[in-house]
């Protein structure tokens, strides 16, 4: 199916093939892939391991092996607190300790199909790290472009795949222009933020709480939010399943910002349909410190289309609710943090009192941000 498959730019409609080196359109669009399985429940296989139960529903090849590193299958664990029902979805339990797993197999799997044998990618911390984990696991050269301040753990995780980690002095943003130089020199930009199939990756973390949750959709489902993939993933596999006749709605999506950085936060606020760039200072919440992303307009579309919302959060809240997980037992990084100190102004304004459950998902694992 997917050798006939092609990238279609969202903004004028331009195809392109899949071994393109171009990672978005000439017109500055964003791809998306032309062509989708349906979703028949017949065809989740249960004997699969992790996320590639919904091999068949995901827009690859067969022909294409996955690449694995046991992603997926992240628990769904009730969590107390003072509000409506609430459940955590511990993707800090994936094998980079970080949800990009998810996006990061299925992006590596097409890449291995498709012969890309040097990748380059631009990161904070998580989607390297899990980047040069797949790429060594399939045999692929990684080089990932780092900001200076990227946290040291993530730098070490790379540097232990195998990767050659360049960090970039400056703003987060020169990371990328350093990652985009080095794809015009012949690295393919094996981009999470750009790539499709990186986005179809994510959309497993919405099958995988319907299977949970037997066969329903949470109320809401509250996502740190900095490029906002994990956001859109959720959303685009929900809205798939009701598609497909499997959930009667969506759930209501609520993206989390540092106040610090909140650029999305903003143009919600304020009711425009782009982000536009905003300053940004220092956070601990730094997994989404993004202060131009690039996924935004999309980010916005679907947190209005569910009935959500895009909030932000004070500096001075985030290291309590991090430490008021972990004494739950749940050591999660400071940016999975923001999407639980935001619950008790979410609920007052969004939640009626028997509302539920609300999903939160955890992205990223407390190990990758020592010391605190
Ligand atoms: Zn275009």
């Amino acid at each position: 199916m997917a050798e006939s498959n092609k990238f279609l730019c969202e903004a004028c409609g331009q195809s392109y093939p899949l071994d393109t080196r171009e990672w978005r359109c000439s017109c500055g669009g964003l791809f998306e892939l032309q062509t989708w399985p349906q979703l028949d429940v017949e065809l989740v296989d249960p004997l699969q391991p992790g996320l590639w139960r919904y091999q068949a529903w995901l827009p690859l090849d067969p022909a294409w092996e996955p690449v694995s590193l046991g992603e997926g299958n992240t628990p769904l664990l009730p969590v107390e607190w003072a509000g409506p029902q609430c459940l955590i979805k511990l993707e800090s339990l994936a094998p980079t300790g970080s949800f990009k797993d998810r996006g990061t197999a299925v992006l590596v799997t097409a890449l291995r199909g498709l012969g890309i044998e040097r990748v380059v990618e631009d990161s904070s911390g998580n989607a390297g790290a899990s980047l040069a984990a797949y790429a060594a696991n399939a045999g692929i050269t990684c080089e990932i472009c780092v900001p200076d301040t990227a946290a040291g753990p993530k730098v070490a995780q790379m540097t232990a795949y195998g990767a050659e980690v360049i960090q970039i002095r400056g703003k987060r943003g020169y990371a990328a222009l350093a990652a985009w130089a080095a794809a015009a020199h012949g690295a393919y930009y094996a981009s999470h933020v750009y790539n499709p199939f990186f986005l179809a990756g994510t959309e497993t973390v919405a099958y995988e709480m319907w299977e949970q949750l037997q066969g329903t959709a949470p109320a809401a489902v509250v996502v740190p939010v900095g490029n906002g993939t994990l956001l859109l993933g959720a959303y685009r596999g929900f809205s798939r399943l009701r598609q497909a006749g499997l959930i009667d709605r969506v759930p209501r999506v609520f993206g989390v910002q540092a106040a610090a950085c909140p650029p999305i936060y903003e143009a919600f606020r304020q009711g425009l349909d782009a982000v536009q760039p905003v300053p940004c200072e220092a956070t601990l919440a730094g997994g989404i410190a993004i202060a131009q992303p690039a996924r935004g307009r999309q980010v916005l579309a679907a947190v209005r289309d569910t009935g959500g919302a895009v909030l932000a959060v004070q500096e001075e809240t985030i290291g309590p609710a991090r430490l008021a997980l972990a004494q739950r037992g749940f050591h999660v990084e400071n940016t999975s943090a923001v999407a639980f100190a935001v619950l008790p102004a979410m609920a007052e304004a969004y939640l009626s009192p028997g509302e539920g459950p609300v999903a939160i998902l955890l992205t990223g694992h407390g190990l990758k941000t020592c010391p605190h």
